[in-house]
């Protein structure tokens, strides 16, 4: 496999507006040297993707789209935020891989030529990982650091210290399609692709300008929508925790007793309101999680994620052939 290959970029835009000629240019000048290395086809192109921006990010995409071809421009109509507006790009894009890379440059666009590379050796997906956080804030790195680890100890793989740098094959991207859920969680679903992947490490840079946009709320908000996408094991702490208590409840029952038999310290009704209030309680308890594991099968049931995809196949014949 040694052809050029059409690669296709995608940049989500919010707010952009002090980092989208900068990133134009940087992106450009990669391109460039790419298609003269012979690495990727002219049918490249770079595909900016508005996410209901409320400054002048739209003009200025329409701007560059109007002076050179490599460029060109989806808007959505409104915010639909990160993960979603990555999507639109995903699906709009051309090509035999995509590349994804934020606005703000704080990825290394140097290591797309290894990640073609990596492609063209026959890895399916690339993930660019940072090699440390250097440039981030203590806050950051924490916040990051707990949200991995918590993904992980619930049983969703994601890729440590990768966020939405990433190459997949057409094949990838075909297969990313089958997987119809709402709130998308893209680091979560990609891993469950499976293909053929690899890792790309580079170093995380600053923001070239303007400032994040994703404040602690938001940050937040995505950690809650991957971990309730991603696993049951929320809900079935709370079978745990009334299994947990029908245990502490039978200890305290013999405690119960002990006062009521064989002490004098027992106040009348004491036995017959505290036993009962602590096995009903625990009782309750074992209702939600049953209940939850219900939810949990349902909540499966509709993410309708496929059940399997094909890598490949040999001698096997659609009916159309
Ligand atoms: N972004 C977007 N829609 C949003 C929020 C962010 O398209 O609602 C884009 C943003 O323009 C940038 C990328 O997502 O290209 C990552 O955002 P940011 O750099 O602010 O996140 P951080 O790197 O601080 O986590
Ligand atoms: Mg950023």
């Amino acid at each position: 496999m040694n052809d050029a290959i059409q690669l296709s970029i995608v940049v989500p835009c919010y707010n952009e507006e002090a980092v989208i000629q900068e990133c134009a240019r940087e992106l450009r000048n990669c391109v460039a040297q790419l298609m003269q290395a012979g690495s990727i086809t002219k049918q490249s192109r770079v595909i900016f993707v508005n996410d209901g921006s409320s400054d002048r990010t739209w003009k200025l995409l329409e701007e560059l789209c109007e002076k050179d071809r490599l460029f060109s421009a989806i808007a959505l109509s409104r915010n639909f935020g990160h993960q979603s507006a990555l999507l639109a790009g995903l699906h709009a894009a051309s090509g035999d891989a995509v590349v994804s890379v934020d606005a703000d440059l704080q990825d290394d666009i140097g290591i797309i030529e290894e990640m073609v590379e990596r492609f063209r050796g026959g890895y399916d997906i690339v993930y660019g990982v940072r090699k440390e956080r250097k440039v981030d804030s203590v806050y950051k790195r924490f916040t990051a650091l707990i949200f991995y680890r918590l993904m992980n100890l619930l049983g969703a793989p994601t890729v440590y210290n990768h966020a939405d740098f990433r190459l997949m094959s057409r094949r990838a991207l075909d297969a990313l399609r089958d997987f119809r859920e709402v709130n998308l969680f893209l680091r979560g679903i990609v891993p469950l692709i499976g293909f053929p992947s690899t890792t790309v490490l580079y170093d995380r840079r600053e923001r070239v300008a303007g400032e994040t946009k994703y404040p602690f709320r938001r940050m937040l908000k995505l950690s809650i929508s991957a971990i309730t996408s991603f696993s049951n094991v929320p809900l079935r702490m709370i079978t745990l925790a009334a299994l947990s208590g029908f245990v502490i409840q039978a200890a305290v029952a013999v405690w119960v007793f002990w006062v009521r038999f064989f002490t004098d310290r027992a106040v009348p009704g004491w036995t017959s309101i505290l036993l009962p209030m602590l096995f009903i309680g625990c009782l309750n308890l074992l209702a939600i999680g049953i209940l939850g594991e219900y939810v949990a099968r349902v909540f499966d049931e509709v993410k309708a994620r496929p059940r399997y995809l094909v890598a490949e196949t040999r001698n096997l014949f659609t009916s159309d052939e």
